[in-house]
Formats: structure tokens, C-alpha cells, sequence
């Protein structure tokens, strides 16, 4: 017990003010509004910054607001481009993002690479990009759990 107490410091939330437990490095989630405490983030207040998905200045405006703290499709390509493993969800279905030489769509566990889509540059994405048809930018407001991969 305080072992655990000695690792970790509370914080006030940089986006909501409520109290978050961070590490020795600061960072820390806040269960409250999903914001990933970290130095780099407020440092540049208008980028996306690995762990979180949208800017400090667009989660503070979200969260005045009263809205969740939800990237945008520039958002979530401004995470593929640092990140090169993104995912995200839409009807019920899990898709990956992958960035290496070229773009890559396609459902999560699809190992035909027939069934998956594939983009030269990231405008091409933006614009191209599509689920069964429907273009991505499109029902992009659909999306749900836009983020970084995660190890499944
Ligand atoms: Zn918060």
C-alpha cells in the first residue's frame, strides 16, 4: 500500500480539474473526462501528442463544451503519422490503420489483403478511405474509439 502511494503523485486534471493520479513521469488518464496527463501536450498546445487524440487546446474547448474529448479524422491522422498503428470502431466492427509505405485499412483481423484498402498518401486517405462503400470522412461521426493500437 505504500508502495503504491510512493509511485504515484494526484494532480489537478490540465483539462477538467479533477483530481488524477500520475506516475514519476506525470502521466496519468483522468477517468473524468479521458484526458492523458503529459509535459509534451501542453507544451504544444495545438498538436496532437502521443498518448492523447486531440490537442490540449481542442480538449479544453470539447470539454467546456461538455462534449467528449473525440478527434477529429485530421486528428486521427495526425496520430497515424506519429503513431503508424491506429484504430478505430464502427458498427459493431474493429478496423485498423497502418502507415508504412503506403496506408492501410482494413478490418482488424483480416488477413486477406485483398479485403484491404490501400493509400499512397495521407490526403488520399482523407479523401478515399471508406467502410463497405461509405466514405470514412463521411460517417466519421459515427466512429467510436478512435486511438492508438493497442497490443490485442
Ligand atoms: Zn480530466
Amino acid at each position: 500500500m505504500s508502495d503504491y502511494k510512493a509511485k504515484f503523485t494526484v494532480i489537478p486534471c490540465a483539462v477538467c480539474g479533477q483530481l488524477v493520479d500520475v506516475d514519476n513521469f506525470g502521466q496519468g488518464k483522468c477517468k473524468y473526462c479521458g484526458w492523458h496527463q503529459d509535459e509534451m501536450s501542453l507544451e504544444y498546445t495545438d498538436k496532437v501528442e502521443y498518448p492523447n487524440m486531440v490537442s490540449f487546446n481542442k480538449a479544453k474547448a470539447l470539454y467546456k463544451k461538455g462534449l467528449p474529448l473525440k478527434p477529429s479524422l485530421d486528428d486521427f491522422i495526425a496520430g497515424l503519422k506519429y503513431y503508424k498503428e491506429m484504430e478505430f470502431e464502427y458498427d459493431g466492427m474493429l478496423y485498423g490503420v497502418l502507415w508504412s509505405e503506403q496506408i492501410e485499412l482494413g478490418e482488424y483481423f483480416e488477413e486477406d489483403p485483398a479485403k484491404w484498402q490501400f493509400f499512397d498518401d495521407f490526403e488520399e486517405f482523407k479523401q478515399k478511405a471508406h467502410i463497405g462503400g461509405k466514405l470514412l470522412k463521411d460517417i466519421w461521426y459515427n466512429v467510436t474509439n478512435a486511438d492508438y493500437m493497442i497490443c490485442r
